[in-house]
């Protein structure tokens, strides 16, 4: 074929793919577009998924009529002007493609009034095609409304994903977006339910309970201040006792865009380092200012990623503040940090302090001890030699003999292995037993939880649990496993759905396993608990009737062992 120009709409289409990933692309860049205009209050309506319809509009500063079309045409934006600014840029929009993108691939409908306008104007753009702007009553503010997303681009929305997953999306970054900005209200409604709103009282914990439920937000730590600092580090960071199977409760804000940046995450994991177990993370809402020249935006359409002038300096100022709050200490010494931005550009501080660092880097490792690590697969030939219960160790570990040697075995990760066999064993026999409880149960969950309960329902129902919904983020618990009998009702609910949260999504024919294994270990014996030596030698056989008796459902070790020779060598009775 020989060269030739694209047509003018292929070219948007082609452009417009990079700013409109997914309906969640265009809830975010329409909340910028509301926060660029000062709203202090923000609706947001989504029927399927984002699908039908995602609807936004707020009480900002509004388009003059004259500017509607200008609005939507490409590369049109009231932010900057000269290439200058591009450098230098303080609101999250610039790149002046967000509307006309977004108009390009679906159906959109734009209502503005300006301040001082007596009438609002309304201008339709559907598929790229851009109407005529008309006068409308409409109160001070903008609305935006979007329908049929990817109408015309039919490999984009087979590509979409399940309507919840997306759902869950959107869920997830309005939320994000109301904790960083707490003096504007958000209120997402969902296919006709109110699936997330904020008071704009400016507290951002209470924002953080409306996310996180109210009990990790009360432990979660604030960040001190630390503004002599050129990189300033706010927000709050989970306690030890509060983690997550996966990173994606990590969430920054650098000068107040949501962002997703590897290295920052990393920041944080390697402030927790030898803090946290081996595939645990923490949770961490993170804001970082800095001047806005220190920061190119603009290297993608979605601007979701970024480009630190200085990426050292961000990431060991963010480590140094986490692991100080962390240890309990006040935030780090004062360097000159002022001097370093500067006179002589950024010098790397990393090792500057870790007074702490090597102390708490240094885990236990004894020579010679076989630590099972999480995550190994299920070895066919991982089955246990026989067992001879010895005791018990703070209520907590098995001390066991073997063929082999010793045996440590923690009581309450072998007891989740156990029940979990038994679980799915008996589901496979399609015979789960479930107790009806005298009394349903109402639970009531936060927007997220609520989406994943919504989404595992069925799941749920093949587990043993009754579950139904009953309001507004509310359920209904009529039935439970009956392995679950002995702990509250609402607890057992709660707990198997927060720690389903904890997970990326997890895959359709996982989901029933990973279920089941969240099920065990709220049922299973806890650490504290004394064991009579029946009940000791008991729970050994039946880990050693399990397929996978090393690790628990969640790929923790249930087991240490420590063979002759490794204790021989202790011992200095071999070389
Ligand atoms: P950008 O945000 O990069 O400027 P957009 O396509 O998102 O580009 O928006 C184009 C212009 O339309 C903005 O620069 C702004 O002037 C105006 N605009 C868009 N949405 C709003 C809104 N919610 N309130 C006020 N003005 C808006
Ligand atoms: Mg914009």
């Amino acid at each position: 074929m020989p060269i030739k120009i694209l047509p003018k709409e292929v070219a948007s289409a082609i452009a417009a793919g990079e700013v409109v990933e997914r309906p969640a692309s265009v809830v975010k860049e329409l909340l910028e577009n509301a926060l660029d205009a000062g709203a202090r209050r923000i609706e947001i309506l989504i029927t399927q998924g984002g699908r039908e319809l995602i609807e936004v509009s707020d009480d900002g500063c509004g388009i003059p009529s004259a500017e509607i079309p200008l609005a939507v045409a490409r590369y049109a934006t009231s932010k900057l002007s000269v290439t200058q600014d591009l450098f230098a840029i303080e609101t999250l929009g610039f790149r002046g493609e967000a509307l006309s993108s977004i108009g390009a691939v679906a159906r959109l409908e734009l209502i503005s009034r300006s301040q001082d306008e007596i009438n609002g104007t309304r201008l339709v753009l559907d598929g790229g095609q851009v109407g005529e702007p008309h006068p409308i009553g409409t109160p001070q503010g903008t609305l935006v409304r979007v329908r049929d997303l990817f109408f015309n681009v039919p490999a984009r929305r087979k590509f979409l994903k399940k309507e919840t997953t997306e759902r869950r999306r959107i869920s997830s970054l309005v939320s994000r977006y109301a904790i960083a900005y707490p003096d504007a209200v958000f209120k997402l409604t969902q296919e006709g339910r109110v699936n997330f709103q904020s008071s704009g009282s400016g507290n951002r914990r209470e924002v953080l309970a409306a996310v996180f439920g109210v009990e990790t937000a009360r432990q979660m730590i604030a960040l001190p201040t630390a503004s002599e600092a050129p990189v300033k580090v706010v927000g709050f960071i989970s306690p030890l006792s509060v983690h997550r199977g996966s990173r994606r409760e990590l969430t920054f804000f650098v000068n107040g865009r949501f962002i997703q940046d590897v290295s920052l995450s990393a920041a944080v994991i390697q402030a927790y380092h030898g803090l946290l177990m081996v595939g645990r993370y923490p949770l961490a809402v993170i804001f970082l200012d800095m001047p806005p020249e220190e920061v190119d935006v603009n290297v993608h359409p979605a601007k979701a990623e970024i480009r630190f002038r200085n990426p050292d300096i961000v990431f060991s100022v963010l480590q140094r503040v986490v692991r100080a709050t962390l240890l309990g200490q006040t935030p780090p010494p004062a360097i000159d940090f002022q001097r370093s931005w500067k006179a002589e550009g950024w010098t790397d501080q990393s090792q500057a302090i870790s007074p702490d660092w090597a102390l708490l880097h240094s885990t236990v490792d004894i020579e010679g001890v076989e630590s099972i690590r999480g995550l190994q697969p299920a070895l066919p030939g991982g089955g246990l030699p026989l067992l001879r219960a010895v005791g018990q160790i703070g209520a907590a570990y098995l001390v066991a003999e073997g063929p082999d040697g010793l045996y440590l075995i923690d009581q309450h990760a072998a007891h989740e292995r156990v029940l979990f066999e038994a679980l799915m064993e008996a589901r496979t026999q399609g015979e789960v037993d479930s107790q009806t409880l005298m009394e349903p149960v109402t639970v009531e969950f936060t927007p997220m939880q609520a989406t994943i309960l919504e989404e595992n329902l069925e799941v749920l129902k093949r587990l043993g649990f009754e579950v139904e919904p009953f309001g507004q983020r509310t359920y209904r618990l009529r039935a439970l496993p009956v392995l679950l009998t002995g702990i509250v009702p609402e607890q057992a609910l709660r707990s198997v759905v927060e720690d389903f949260e904890e997970d990326e999504t997890p895959l359709m024919s996982e989901t029933e396993a990973r279920l089941a294994a969240r099920v065990c270990k709220r049922a299973s014996v806890k650490a504290g608990q004394v064991l009579s030596l029946t009940e000791q030698q008991q729970l050994l056989r039946d880990l050693e009737g399990c397929q996978s008796p090393r690790t628990c459902p969640h790929g923790r070790p249930t087991m240490i062992h420590l063979s002759v020779e490794a204790l021989e060598r202790q011992f200095g009775r071999r070389g």
